[in-house]
């Protein structure tokens, strides 16, 4: 129990399989792509929206922030933020429509949604912002930025890490989607990120390894960081998109959308579990 004899967490709210189901559903429905990286990270918005985030109102001022760094997986939050009860399925059904707030990248006229993310390498200097903003005014909320490994090559993100850093922004959490692969390729061949925790230590960061498809396991590594000392960075392990045998580890499923037989064999998959 928190101080104010609520559930400190609750039983899981949002469930991964119905978050792919939603995924799959919205994409298939819009015709647009971006699926594997949004069931790249399904689990950690399964976790963080069933527990991680202390928010009771997402107008709250005192509520945790949360910053999608990887924009273009806005519809893994958009299904997060309605399974939590956030976003009503009217709304949710105009993703990616005419004059809808639901686009393919998140923006803060949608009720929670705290930042316009999608120009990539930004969302972690806006979490550092926060997290320092927060401890200005004496608040105990934190900041947490879901960033892609693919966004570790921009330079504008070492700068927030050193800035982190600098200010020991304990109030900052980092994770890190470690999945290997961006748009138009794997990590490795584009700019590798071997020695990723080290680089990340060598900075001045409390790094942890994750396991990116187990909630609880998440739920826990965050439970267990120290609240004063240096930010925290999870690399979470992933796989590109997991729950579906067939986009798992392509980059295909970056940006192309479903044919009626692949969504009809995707949701099969996700429906019975398989690959979660
Ligand atoms: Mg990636």
């Amino acid at each position: 129990l928190n101080a104010s004899g609520k559930p400190a967490r609750p039983a899981e709210v949002v469930q991964p399989a119905a978050l792919r189901r939603i995924i799959l559903e919205q994409s298939k429905r819009a015709n647009v792509g971006h699926i594997g990286s949004a069931l790249s990270v399904a689990d950690i918005l399964a976790a963080l929206y069933s527990g991680i985030l202390r928010f009771e109102e997402p107008d709250d001022p005192e509520r945790d922030r949360f910053i999608l760094s990887k924009g273009h997986a806005a519809l893994a939050l958009y299904g997060a933020l309605h399974l939590r009860g956030l976003l009503d399925a009217g709304t949710l059904d105009t993703y990616c429509g005419d004059g809808s707030l639901l686009g393919v990248h998140p923006e803060p006229a949608l009720r929670g949604v705290d930042f316009a993310t999608g120009s990539l390498g930004h969302g972690l200097s806006i979490g550092a912002g926060a997290a320092l903003g927060a401890r200005l005014q004496g608040s105990s909320r934190r900041a947490f930025v879901l960033v892609s490994d693919a966004e570790l090559g921009e330079g504008s993100l070492w700068e927030a890490v050193m800035f982190a850093a600098h200010h020991r922004l304990s109030n900052l959490v980092a994770i890190v989607d470690w999945n290997g692969q961006q748009a138009l390729g794997y990590t490795e061949d584009v700019l590798s990120l071997r020695g990723l925790p080290d680089r990340f230590g060598s900075f001045g960061w409390d790094v942890h390894e994750v396991d990116g498809h187990h909630p609880a396991a998440i739920g826990r590594a965050v439970d267990a960081l120290s609240v004063d000392g240096p930010p925290h960075v999870l690399l979470a392990r992933t796989t590109f998109g997991k729950g579906v045998s067939f986009m798992e580890g392509k980059i295909h499923w970056h940006y192309w959308p479903m044919s009626d037989e692949e969504y009809r064999r995707a949701l099969a998959e996700v429906s019975a579990g398989s690959g979660t």
